[in-house]
């Protein structure tokens, strides 16, 4: 199948972008690495009037260490970030991440964005005519494809709290073939405490329309030890955070089970991280 005819646009700034967003409206759409985008417009599930391609802003690729935290551009590649030094040393759960992302040729195209922001505490800035305005990443992912996003916004950037001394995270997930979509995926981190758990975030993706915050299953392990009666205790927990739909690839039993068995392993490594 082939798109449905859509005009091109490559503006060269965010003020010409703004524009272009102003005169399509809801029938404009923003073009970042097109990994999704593209498969998209092929099987016609998007037919944009407008396909508006961001690639050639300049700056918006930046990663940079600020007083505040990391600075990632909305376009820094997912490969750049993987193999970016100041990633791995300020934000390591992106940097064990990203490996899972689809395969090499993908993340070298593919943006960065998702679950991660909100294991981290991230906030994403969104950028319009005239402003910015700041979107914790708790409130930034709505379902499938919706965010918090305004007409005539665009995500011009992420910035990610340091990791601090004494943090550890953890990343898994598991998934049928490497690169495939996740059945389960956990990106977790906490603090440690004489050995006990504390300042708990466990995040758990392709168990919902957006990432899932596992609250429960955070405060079962939180101030304890994580021995097999707590995990235990966490597991079970853990049904009450999530809601998994069941589809072609995995019923929701499926799901919770593997989630599970994520948080098991996970929170054991975090745990032997501090042994
Ligand atoms: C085979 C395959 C496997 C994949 N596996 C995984 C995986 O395991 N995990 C995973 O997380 N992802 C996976 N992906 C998705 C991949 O990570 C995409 O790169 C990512 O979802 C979208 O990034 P993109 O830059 O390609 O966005 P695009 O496809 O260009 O855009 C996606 C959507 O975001 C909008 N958009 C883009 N940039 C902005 C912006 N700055 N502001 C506002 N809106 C914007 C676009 O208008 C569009 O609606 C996979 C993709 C493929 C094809």
């Amino acid at each position: 199948m082939k798109p449905v005819p859509f005009e091109y646009h490559r503006p060269a700034t965010l003020a010409e972008t703004f524009d272009l967003l102003d005169r399509y409206g809801d029938d404009g759409r923003l073009l970042a690495g097109g990994q999704s985008l593209v498969p998209a417009l092929n099987l016609r599930l998007a037919a944009p009037r407008a396909v508006i391609d961001i690639n050639r802003i300049p700056d918006l690729d930046a990663i940079r260490l600020t007083g505040n935290g990391l600075v990632l551009g909305a376009l820094a590649r997912q490969d750049a970030l993987e193999r970016s030094p100041l990633v791995r040393e300020h934000a390591p759960l992106i940097a064990a991440a990203l490996p899972h992302v689809g395969h090499a040729a993908i993340r070298a195209r593919g943006t960065i964005g998702g679950s991660l922001a909100l294991a981290l505490g991230a906030t994403i800035r969104a950028g319009r005519r005239g402003g910015s305005r700041d979107i914790v990443a708790d409130d930034f992912f709505r379902g499938i494809y919706t965010t918090a996003l305004a007409p005539g916004e665009i995500v011009t950037g992420i910035l990610v709290p340091r990791a601090a001394a004494g943090w550890r995270w953890g990343f898994d997930e598991l998934a049928r073939r490497h690169g495939d979509f996740a059945l389960a995926g956990l990106a977790a981190g906490a603090r440690l405490e004489a050995g006990a758990l504390a300042e708990l975030r466990f995040v758990f993706f392709g168990v919902g329309t957006r990432p899932v915050r596992a609250r429960r299953a955070e405060a079962a392990l939180s101030g304890r030890r994580a021995d097999a009666e707590t995990l235990a205790a966490a597991g079970r927990a853990l049904d009450g955070d999530l809601d998994p739909p069941g589809d072609v690839h995995g019923s929701p039993a499926l799901r919770r089970h593997l989630a599970r068995v994520l948080l098991t392993r996970v929170v054991g490594r975090l745990a032997e991280a501090g042994s």
